[in-house]
């Protein structure tokens, strides 16, 4: 590509809101073959709701999402603020929590007013000791309807199974469909559970799932994916996706996402969501054919 054609198209980027930080990204792109996406707030809002809590015998579901809600106020995770949210709008009262702890990709814990609150992932349930499987037809319920299942442990013992859901962003399908129609392949990457995993990926038509990827696993999944020789682009928006974008043949960051993700990324989508990878794809396939 020439000098000329390759800043005549990123000038073109940036008039659509697609932000090419390097002009190499533009030649690269064109030669991607998968296209990885992250799942919460990149093809989903990124803002959960509560949607389910069925207390185990002897809990109440207002002392189970009160004692959560607790927690969870204090966790930095969109699930949390779900949470805490569900609780102010019933308007329960929160205890006192101290010993806050985050356990990123399994969950959160404390004591509030002196009892143990631990909720996250069956994985976080595993660690503690705790069996999950009272639960099992219920979790795999919730997953096939694209909801996460989660579970809250107090004072040792399994009290309930909650779900959030986190809706699509409404230009998600379309930008997947075009994609396809370019001739792509999609690829989800998720920390979240399989079941719920594969649930929103058969909705949107996605062709690959990578599930139950731990914060720090993002890296290795772009680099399974990229086995074959596959060139591969990532598109993510949160700080654990950084070293993902890093990873992957071209990173594109959600403009609306965190500093660390858009500092990493080669591309920045300003639009806030998936259409700005089908223009860039586009973009980069018009530019490098004039120039070939
Ligand atoms: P993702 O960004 O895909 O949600 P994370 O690694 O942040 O991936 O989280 C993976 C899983 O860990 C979540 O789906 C949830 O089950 C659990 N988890 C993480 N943080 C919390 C939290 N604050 N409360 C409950 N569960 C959590
Ligand atoms: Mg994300």
């Amino acid at each position: 590509a020439t000098p000329t054609s390759i800043m005549v198209g990123t000038g073109r980027g940036a008039e659509m809101g697609v932000l090419f930080r390097r002009g190499e990204a533009l030649q690269s792109l064109r030669d991607v073959e998968v296209v990885a996406l992250d799942k919460t707030g990149t093809l989903t809002e990124g803002r959960p709701e509560l949607t389910d809590l069925s207390p185990a015998p002897g809990f109440s579901p207002d002392e189970v999402l009160a004692l959560v809600a607790a927690v969870e106020a204090r966790s930095e995770h969109p699930i949390g603020a779900a949470l805490a949210r569900a609780a102010e709008a019933k308007g329960l009262r929160l205890g006192v929590v101290a010993g806050f702890e985050a356990l990123p990709g399994f969950g959160v814990a404390a004591t509030v007013d002196g009892r143990r609150v631990e909720v996250g992932a069956d994985r976080y349930m595993a660690r503690l000791g705790l069996d999950v499987a009272g639960f099992a037809a219920e979790a795999a319920a919730l997953g096939a309807e694209a909801r996460t299942p989660l579970y809250a442990a107090i004072d040792g013992r399994l009290a309930a199974v909650i779900a959030v859901a986190d809706p699509i962003k409404a230009t998600t399908p379309e930008a997947i469909r075009a994609l396809h129609g370019m001739g792509l392949r999609v690829a989800m990457i998720t920390g979240d559970n399989r079941a719920t995993a594969e649930a929103v990926a058969r909705r949107l038509g996605i062709d690959e799932v990578v599930p139950e990827v731990l914060p720090e696993g993002k890296v290795a999944a772009i680099r399974r994916l990229r086995e074959g020789g596959r060139r591969v682009a990532f598109v993510g928006d949160g700080i654990n996706d950084a070293p993902a974008l890093a990873e992957a043949d071209v990173g594109l960051a959600i403009g609306t996402g965190t500093d660390v993700a858009i500092e990493s990324a080669e591309v920045v989508l300003m639009g806030g969501d998936l259409r700005g990878v089908v223009n860039a794809i586009a973009l980069s396939r018009a530019t490098i054919r004039n120039i070939r």
